[in-house]
């Protein structure tokens, strides 16, 4: 039995973030990792997406290039090498974190860890280890329907090992993923349809941001279906087939790609033996501090369904190293305020409440709404002439601002600073009193009437 102040099982961003900071005050801490590190993020998530998402601006960007005088003959887009670039920038970043994790004294066990009791793990070798303080930081994998033919098509996990880009494309859901994979897929060349089996896409945001972004992918030629639930997949001569529930099919696909939510890992975790409770969907339950059914075991990111968002999993794992080893007894990661960017075409940076839920959380106070619609100055030239959208919501006489919404150009950098003023509690009249950077899109935001 080897001993430890603290075990965290699973090297995905939140595991990390816990094991570097418990051993920055002096903790004894050892990480299972059965695969690479870094977890969805690194390997099948964020950056991947990112290295995708900066291809396909790319690609937006040759389009534009003749109209502010370039003389740009576009060849052929070679999926291989972008890949190739993609998967050798993702290794390079799991052997940082290796190197990292050594580096700070780390004990890195390349298996996976089964609970044997409150303060015990065992690994897939049989060895076994306790300590006081165990961390459950195992994260999630991306969902399937239960529907017949549903294997036909993959996840975003299977995305990352496409080998060449689908000349058409079918993608099941209207989260996050459906979106921004659409737009990459789109905006690299292929044929993209999308179903949903809702009204709009990016139904946890505010309206304005769903509906805005559903516009602009149908104009970029991305079919988006709505209210459609499928039923049935087949495997037809002419390619994948969908069927919904009322009838309608969709044909002649090469790929299907399910982005319909994620669920967590937890299965093999042996939770009973270390008495862990969990809710109906699988995910462990938490209290504010991270802490589950049973003392000493805590568990942070994906895994809670808290929320499924690396910065979140970080901060929440720091905060409860911060408290149990750092003698910060009040840390805790609040979920109230969260940033976040959606990387579609155009992307979109979000922070606070929607409309809706400013309403719904302030039913007795004045809820006010300034928007504003413009197209950036970047395209002043171009020939596609799309346009950015922003809205803030303010509560009360002296007008907090609660929310702070943009879909457009350079979102995803804008969003980052207004999180700060939000979170600091700004009233409309402190962005009133911003001085505006021009010629900007972020200056919209402090000259709203
Ligand atoms: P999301 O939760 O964003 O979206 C799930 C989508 O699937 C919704 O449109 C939902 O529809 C739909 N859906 C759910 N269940 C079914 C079902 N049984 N049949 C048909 N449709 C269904 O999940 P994603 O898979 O897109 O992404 C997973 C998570 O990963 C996200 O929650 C996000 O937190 C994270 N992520 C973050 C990114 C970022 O920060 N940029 C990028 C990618 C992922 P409905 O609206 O009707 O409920």
């Amino acid at each position: 039995m080897q001993a430890f102040d603290l075990l965290v099982v699973g090297g995905g961003s939140g595991g990390l973030a816990t094991a570097q900071r418990a051993v920055e005050y002096g903790a004894r801490v050892a990480l299972f990792e059965p695969n690479r590190l870094g977890g969805t993020c690194v390997n099948v998530g964020c950056v991947p997406k990112k290295v995708m998402w900066n291809a396909a601006e790319l690609a937006a960007a040759l389009e534009h290039a003749p109209h502010y005088g370039f003389d740009v003959t576009v060849g052929r887009h070679d999926w291989a090498k972008l890949k190739h670039g993609r998967d050798a920038y993702v290794a390079r970043l799991n052997g940082i974190y290796e190197r990292n994790l050594d580096k700070k004294g780390i004990t890195t066990i390349r298996a996976a860890a089964r609970f044997t009791g409150k303060n015990e793990v065992v690994d897939t070798e049989g060895r076994t280890y306790n300590a006081k303080h165990i961390v459950i930081a195992t994260g999630g994998q991306p969902g399937m329907p239960r529907l017949p033919g549903a294997e036909l098509g993959g996840t975003s996990d299977d995305f990352f090992e496409w080998p060449e880009r689908p000349r058409r494309v079918v993608i099941g859901g209207g989260g996050y993923i459906a979106v921004e994979l659409a737009g990459v897929l789109r905006s690299l060349g292929s044929e993209v349809t999308v179903f949903l089996r809702g009204a709009r896409v990016l139904r946890q945001f505010d309206a304005l941001l769903g509906e805005k972004l559903m516009d602009a992918m149908r104009a970029s030629g991305i079919e988006v279906l709505t209210e459609f639930t499928a039923r049935a997949v087949t495997q037809e001569a002419g390619g994948i087939a969908v069927e919904a529930v009322d009838g309608r099919r969709v044909t002649a696909f090469d790929r299907l790609l399910w982005a319909i939510g994620r669920t967590p890992r937890t299965a093999e975790l042996g939770l009973a033996a270390a008495g862990v409770a969990t809710h109906k969907a699988g995910y462990i339950g938490v209290d504010k501090f991270q802490n589950t059914s049973t003392a000493g075991i805590y568990a942070i990111g994906d895994v809670t369904g808290q929320v499924e968002l690396t910065p979140a999993a970080i901060a929440a794992g720091r905060r409860l190293a911060d408290r149990v080893f750092g003698g910060k007894a009040e840390r805790y990661l609040s979920y109230d305020l969260l940033p976040t960017v959606v990387f579609s075409h155009p992307p979109i940076g979000t922070v606070g409440l929607s409309e809706q839920a400013a309403r719904e959380r302030y039913p007795n106070e004045p809820v006010r709404i300034y928007q504003a619609d413009f197209v950036s100055m970047f395209y002043a030239l171009t020939e596609i002439k799309p346009r950015t959208w922003m809205k803030l919501v303010t509560v009360g006489a002296d007008e907090r601002v609660v929310g702070c919404h943009v879909m457009g150009q350079a979102a995803d950098e804008i969003i980052q600073g207004f999180a700060v003023a939000l979170t600091m509690g700004a009233r409309k009249r402190d962005f009133d009193d911003t001085l505006a950077i021009h010629p900007t899109s972020a200056e919209e935001l402090v000259t709203m009437r």
